[in-house]
């Protein structure tokens, strides 16, 4: 039988795209191994703000939308609860930080998600002198109950292959591509980092910034809010919260190391004013890319050949509609948004 699509990996990327396929019952299968795990170790946050500069992520009014209902209905067709809104308090360091902050919040493009009011520090276990800005319309999409739950049901439908895809023995034709038995109009690979191994892709300027973060077990903190400070505090239920992450050039593995367990402690340190243990250290790879733009569409050489990747530090905003963005490309032969399209890097194919 020939399939409609091969995808290879399956985080938040490639579910995306194959729920997205799931809804036009396309024919595929999907190849995961764990090789990455981004998705596996997300923080969750779909944060509309980038709390650094006070700036709007890029293209937030957009894809907010796209990715509440995508995961609205993901919830739905697997019976769970996977997100939920959460507003993110921004802790400032200085009375001119808050200053900046009301600047921002004047902003037409960000009048929407930075509320104009200041919130008091309320909470006895956290230090904020200057108190906190409240981020509006964030949310937090649990990332790896999303993708468990979501393996178990491709799993159920026959649909998952939990190997490794090995690039080499993939054959090509004009017509449509050949992998082992199965035989497929078209494939997409939705590697994360991975695509750094992938011969075809490769020559994307893929750059990878590494996280890790601390998960822990603090009773008295009793926070529901995310807080932003030097790091982030998540909430994740249960007195646990997660604590990161940090961003690092060195991506040679994707293993927590000491260096920045210590580095998360000294800055939670400055922030929590209770007793909590470590109860946990994630790490995992953001497939980041130079323009800090997405990566999508057909290969320069092979039509059959598509990706889907490069979504940086916001996969859960990203996925779904450029999911969505590559669908309607090869199934309807639109445009893809330029900013998103591999096209803008083709000198560097010629250059391979
Ligand atoms: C510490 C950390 C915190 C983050 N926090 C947030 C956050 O709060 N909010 C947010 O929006 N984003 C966050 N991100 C970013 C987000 O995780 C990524 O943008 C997103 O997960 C990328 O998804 P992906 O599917 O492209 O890659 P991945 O999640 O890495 O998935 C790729 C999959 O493909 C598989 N694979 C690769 N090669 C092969 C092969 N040859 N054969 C078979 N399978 C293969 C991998 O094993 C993996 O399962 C965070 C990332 C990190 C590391």
């Amino acid at each position: 039988m020939m399939l409609d699509y091969i995808v290879v990996g399956l985080g938040l990327a490639g579910t995306a795209f194959c729920e997205t396929l799931r809804k036009h019952n396309k024919r595929f299968v999907v190849f995961n191994d764990s090789s990455q795990g981004a998705s596996m170790v997300a923080g969750g946050l779909s944060n509309p703000v980038i709390l650094k500069r006070f700036t709007l992520a890029w293209q937030a009014s957009t894809l907010i939308p796209v990715a509440n209902s995508f995961y609205h209905e993901l919830e739905h067709t697997l019976g769970k609860k996977l997100i939920s809104s959460l507003p993110v308090y921004r802790r400032f360091a200085s009375v001119a930080e808050q200053n900046l902050w009301f600047e921002a919040a004047d902003k037409q493009e960000l009048k929407n998600y930075l509320s104009p009011t200041l919130v008091r520090n309320s909470n006895k276990g956290l230090i904020a002198p200057y108190d906190f800005g409240n981020v509006l319309h964030a949310s937090r999409l649990d990332t790896a109950l999303t993708l468990k739950s979501y393996i178990t049901l491709l799993e159920r439908e026959g649909l998952l292959v939990s190997d490794s895809f090995d690039h080499a023995h993939l054959e090509q034709n004009s017509s449509h591509v050949t992998y082992g038995s199965m035989t497929a109009k078209q494939i997409v690979f939705t590697e994360g980092f991975g695509l750094q191994q992938n011969p075809f892709f490769n020559y994307l300027p893929m750059q990878g910034s590494k996280g890790e973060y601390l998960i822990i077990k603090c009773l008295k903190l009793k926070e529901k809010n995310a807080i932003k400070s030097s790091v982030f505090v998540i909430p994740l239920g249960n007195d646990l919260y997660k604590i990161g992450a940090n961003y690092d050039r060195d991506t040679s593995n994707n293993l927590p190391t000491d260096n920045t367990k210590i580095e998360l402690i000294r800055k939670l340190n400055a922030l929590l004013d209770c007793p909590y243990e470590v109860v946990g250290h994630q790490a995992g790879i953001r497939p980041t890319v130079k323009d800090r733009k997405p990566l999508v569409g057909q290969h320069p050489e092979y039509d059959r050949l598509f990706v889907l990747n490069g979504f940086g530090s916001h996969g859960i905003m990203i996925g779904p509609w450029a999911a969505d963005q590559l669908f309607s490309s090869i199934e309807k032969g639109n445009d893809l948004n330029l900013e998103i399209d591999i096209k803008r890097y083709i000198s560097d194919y010629s250059k391979a």
